[in-house]
């Protein structure tokens, strides 16, 4: 079940702050607070969906296009289609899933190396 408390909930409704990148009607953007790469972003949808299995279970067609279209509009607005960039969705557990409100993080400005480490 969806908790409406997770941190993700309380921005999009504008109780704790964040340094937005991009907003329209389907998604908002805003730097991660503990960047991993010099441009760390994080898009969510507005809707309220867990993760990725819970977002392509029940949301719409223009809710599931309008995430993605904000990830390009995100990458483009910041400059960040030139050198390139990574985009990357956990998941549930095993993909050590932190926040319970679907998130693309965007990684971007610096090379960003393989893209898992290997295991011995
Ligand atoms: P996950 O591990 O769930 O894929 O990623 C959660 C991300 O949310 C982490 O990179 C973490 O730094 C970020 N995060 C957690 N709390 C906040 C917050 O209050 N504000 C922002 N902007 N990012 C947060």
């Amino acid at each position: 079940m969806y908790d409406a408390n997770n941190i993700f909930a309380r921005i999009l409704r504008g109780e704790v702050p964040a340094d937005k990148t991009y907003e329209d009607e389907h998604a908002l953007a805003f730097r991660d607070i503990r960047p991993l790469a010099p441009e760390h972003i994080l898009v969510i949808p507005k809707g309220a969906y867990i993760d990725m299995e819970d977002f392509t279970a029940r949301a719409s067609d223009a809710e599931i296009t309008g995430l993605f279209r904000a990830v390009g509009e995100t990458a483009r607005r910041l400059g960040l289609t030139k050198g390139g960039y990574r985009i990357l969705a956990n998941s549930g557990a095993d993909a050590h899933q932190e926040v319970p409100h679907l998130h693309i993080h965007i990684f971007a400005g610096r090379p960003l190396g393989p893209m898992l480490k290997r295991e011995a």
